[in-house]
């Protein structure tokens, strides 16, 4: 079992005011043993590994709680168009010709992408699942994977039987890393019977659900069309919520639908960016966190943000709300707690998210010897108002060095770039003459 010290600034999420300015945290395997103060280690802990980062600040791993990360493959190949055409002339197209291995490649695009911004834990839902779930395993990072079903289509069953099959194959796959969740689509395009189906194999099997809800006003007229209802209570009367539920996007709540969300402990996957780029609208974050929701950020899929750089989504979450609401609404470190303690409590994780003794050693390291961090007033400000993705230096995933002094030690990233280029163009040139 290996041992390190990281040395550095300690920003362990644990409570607003705690912050070690020259800080160490003790990992031995993949756990946390320590954080403190220099010196703070247990007695005769003898590391194999210093990692001695004074001008770094130390903090958990940011968690990505709604994402489709093969989706990377389609990143900037159509935008800047009205939702439906977007999706039915370019993206649904496109996703069609996807092969498995195509899957895996773009997983992989995006893992890269995802350590290189600090992001140690995703929740995705795609096809090809078990491509994912292999990928992770590979980079070494940490997942929840949930096969995307859509309910209404002719492959509804087939992907329930899948989403079966990836439960038993890969739920606790990597000694834990890997968990698994059911991922009915939307409201839209699954029935309530078949919710209903996938609800029940859920509660059978002890996993969760994710599913997009009340993402656009096109939702919320079809759902009202269709049954009378909100998304939200359409899918409180069919008896969906009450046990683990990740609902992405909730952009357009009835005071109503906020207190059933809270009520059944649903947690939200807020997703700024990919809501401003469509033009779905500002999901209501500050009245849900009042209420007591729990909420993580996301990115969505890539072709829809167009990155998945946490760091970025932060900055946008809050000026979004300070655009919508007033400029005193979510401070940095609620922020920052969105992405990381948030993100652990969304996805279900109960020993990550946090620097703390027996927590997962699940961290990053952020190099702030760079001008546009100094003076060094507000570490938490800097995080959220300052910080970019290639500030990130170091990632540990269970108690592994993922990247070290920003190099990515799991991944061959030149070939992963050049895999992706060919296979975005071999499809993009099927649509072309
Ligand atoms: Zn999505």
């Amino acid at each position: 079992m290996s041992k390190f010290l990281i040395r550095a600034m300690v920003l362990p999420m644990t409570e607003p005011d705690v912050f070690y300015p020259q800080g160490e945290v003790a990992v031995e395997g993949d756990r946390i043993v320590s954080v403190g103060e220099k010196g703070s280690a247990p007695p005769g802990f003898r590391p194999d590994r210093i990692l001695d980062l004074p001008d770094d600040v130390v903090m958990p791993g940011l968690i990505n709680t709604h994402t489709h990360a093969a989706m990377t493959l389609l990143r900037s190949y159509a935008d800047d168009l009205p939702l439906m055409p977007w999706l039915n002339e370019k993206v649904w197209p496109f996703e069609d010709k996807l092969t498995a291995e195509d899957i895996y490649w773009g997983t992989a695009l995006a893992l890269c992408e995802m350590i290189r911004s600090g992001t140690t834990t995703m929740l995705d839902m795609y096809a090809s699942m078990d491509q994912v779930a292999e990928a992770v395993l590979h980079a070494g990072t940490r997942a929840v994977l949930s096969r995307g079903m859509i309910g209404n289509g002719p492959n509804g069953k087939l992907a329930l039987q899948e989403s079966l099959d990836l439960v038993k194959q890969y739920h606790g796959a990597g000694e834990g890393r890997v968990l698994v969740m059911f991922g009915p689509h939307a409201p839209y395009t699954c029935s309530g019977e078949y919710l209903q189906l996938v609800k029940a194999e859920a509660d059978r099997l002890g996993v969760g659900i994710h599913i997009h809800v009340a993402e656009t006003l096109d939702e919320i007229k079809i759902i009202q069309d269709q049954y009378g209802k909100t998304p939200v209570q359409w899918l409180e009367g069919l008896g969906i919520f009450g046990g683990h539920v990740v609902a992405a996007h909730c952009v357009h709540l009835t005071p109503e639908d906020r207190e059933i969300l809270a009520r059944r402990q649903v947690c939200v996957a807020h997703n700024p960016e990919s809501n401003m780029k469509l033009h779905s609208g500002t999901a209501p974050i500050p009245e849900l966190r009042a209420e007591g929701v729990v909420v993580g950020l996301g990115t969505d899929g890539a072709s829809s943000n167009n990155n998945l750089d946490l760091f970025g989504e932060m900055r946008s979450a809050a000026f979004q709300q300070k655009l919508r609401v007033d400029s005193t609404v979510l401070p940095a470190y609620e922020v920052l707690e969105m992405a990381t303690v948030g993100g652990a409590r969304t996805l279900g994780l109960k020993d990550v998210g946090m620097l703390a003794p027996g927590f997962k050693a699940d961290l990053i390291t952020i190099d702030l010897d760079q001008p546009h961090f100094y003076p060094r007033f507000s570490i938490p400000a800097h995080l959220v108002y300052v910080a970019h993705a290639g500030d990130v230096r170091t990632v540990m995933v269970d108690g592994k060095l993922l990247m070290e002094d920003r190099k990515l030690l799991t991944m061959d990233v030149k070939k992963v770039c050049q895999e992706a280029e060919t296979r975005a163009k071999r499809i993009s040139a099927l649509f072309e003459a």
